[in-house]
Parts: structure tokens; sequence; C-alpha cells
């Protein structure tokens, strides 16, 4: 056996390695984002008893779901804009699995975006958190801790006003430096999706999906317990479903964490 898993066994046995759920929980008020009129909405999760323990099924229980691709806690696979529309391997069922397991890179925003919640990371705050931790190796995963996952209240969460929603996003400059410069595997959030609320408006226009996915590089959106991870150190494992041809899928996003300095 690989020394490196058994001690990563070992090491998860005796709780100096310990899993961070950083997925929110998938339920009918989870909330979707909202489009203009003019676009097709995504729906948002139902749950179908088929059965439960009943006539339908005495001794089991189960039942249907239904949702829009990007519900909930989710994965962006490339195909996903138009942009990654003609990269290989670039959808839910064919991206190499390798890529849903990187190293995470956690820049600490809450303060910034407390203070304003159209917040823009900017190459500046990657160059300060690079000056602390090191340049971002390629392959890894860049997190947005933002506190907004603390935002429960879906109203508050979507944020939306006359001119759009205002959430905290990334700067097209940002992007296109963790995209080119970087390499990295992709960028999660906290908010309902990669982009800020205001992103239609930017040059290009949602630069996190056309940059990110026009790069062949991957998003995670609504992610929480961000507060839970190092600046560095964590391994991030996020596989979305196998769907043939899928764009994204709700995902389960663990992280393995130290405990403490080891
Ligand atoms: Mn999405």
């Amino acid at each position: 056996m690989s020394s490196v898993l058994k001690q990563l066994v070992e090491e998860l046995k005796a709780g100096r390695l310990k899993v961070v759920d950083l997925t929110q929980p998938l339920h009918p008020g989870t909330p979707v984002i909202h489009l203009p009129a003019q676009f097709e909405a995504s729906p948002g999760f139902t749950l179908r008893t088929i059965c439960r323990y009943d006539q339908a099924g005495p001794a089991w229980y189960w039942n249907a779901v239904a949702m829009g691709e990007h519900t909930g806690t989710h994965f962006d696979a490339p195909v996903h804009w138009i942009t990654g529309k003609d990269r290989p391997d670039n959808t839910c069922a064919t991206i190499p699995a390798r890529r849903f397991i990187g190293p995470a890179c956690v820049i600490d925003l809450v303060d910034e975006v407390a203070a304003d919640p159209d917040f823009l990371l900017k190459p500046a705050h990657i160059e300060r958190w690079e000056a602390d931790h090191g340049v971002i190796a390629s392959g890894s995963w860049v997190l947005l801790w933002t506190g907004w996952s603390k935002r429960q209240d879906p109203k508050a969460f979507l944020n939306e006003a006359e001119d759009g929603p205002h959430s905290p996003g990334l700067a097209p400059e940002a992007v296109s430096m963790l995209a080119h410069e970087r390499d990295v595997l992709g960028v999660g959030v906290e908010t309902i999706g990669t982009d800020a609320g205001q992103a239609a408006g930017f040059d290009p226009p949602f630069p996190c999906h056309h940059i990110m996915h026009g790069a062949g590089k991957l998003g995670l959106a609504s992610l929480c317990h961000l507060d839970q991870l190092p600046p560095a150190g964590a391994i991030v494992i996020a596989a979305p479903l196998k769907i043939v041809d899928g764009s994204g899928s709700p995902v389960r996003v663990l992280a393995i964490v130290p405990t403490e300095a080891h």
C-alpha cells in the first residue's frame, strides 16, 4: 500500500486531518439565480416521494428529484459557457476525474465584502495572498472566502435591487491572471454563481464564466464553511454527477484539512 494513502487513513482516524463539508443543504427552498425575463429560467429543487414504507412500497423509501444543473452548491463545467463549448473534455461526463481533486488557496475577503457587497477581487489581492503563502500552484482551486454563505435568507443571499443583484466576485483582470498566469483548476465562491452580481456589465460580461470556461477551467458556486479552511494546505474534492453532456451538476464538495499545524 502507498505510504501516503496509509498515512492519510491514519491521520483521519487520529483526527489530525478532518473532513470539512463545503456544501449547502439542498431543498425546495434553495435559492436559484434569477435571469432577466427574456431568458429561460432554471428550475429550483423539487422532491417527490415515490413511497415511504407505505402501500406504494411497504419496506422502502425513495424520492424522485428534479432541478436545474446549476442549483445550490454546484459545479460549472467548461461547456457551460459559449467560450468553452469547443474545449476538449468539457462536460461533466468527460472531464478527467483527476481534475476533481486539487489543493485549495483560500483568499480571506470577509472584511472587504462586509464593507462592500459589490467587492471585486483584483490582482493586487491575489499578490497579497501570494506574499504570505507563495505563488498559487497550477491545478489549484482558488476559493473566495467572503462570508456570503452566512446570508441564509434567500433575499439577502441574492441581494437583488432594481439595477440587478449585488454580490461579490472577481474583476476581469483577476480572472485572467488566475486562468492564464496561474493555470488554476478553477474558482469557488460562496455566492449563487462564480461571477459578481453586477458582472453582466463587465468587459467581458460575466468574466469568470467567459474567461475561465474559455480556458477550460472549472467553477464551484454556493460553497459554505470556508471559514474552517486554512489559507493554504487543504485539499478539495468536488466531483459532479456523470451527466452525459452535462454543463454542471449539484455537487458535494469536501475539503481535507489539517486540524492543527503538523
Ligand atoms: Mn453554475
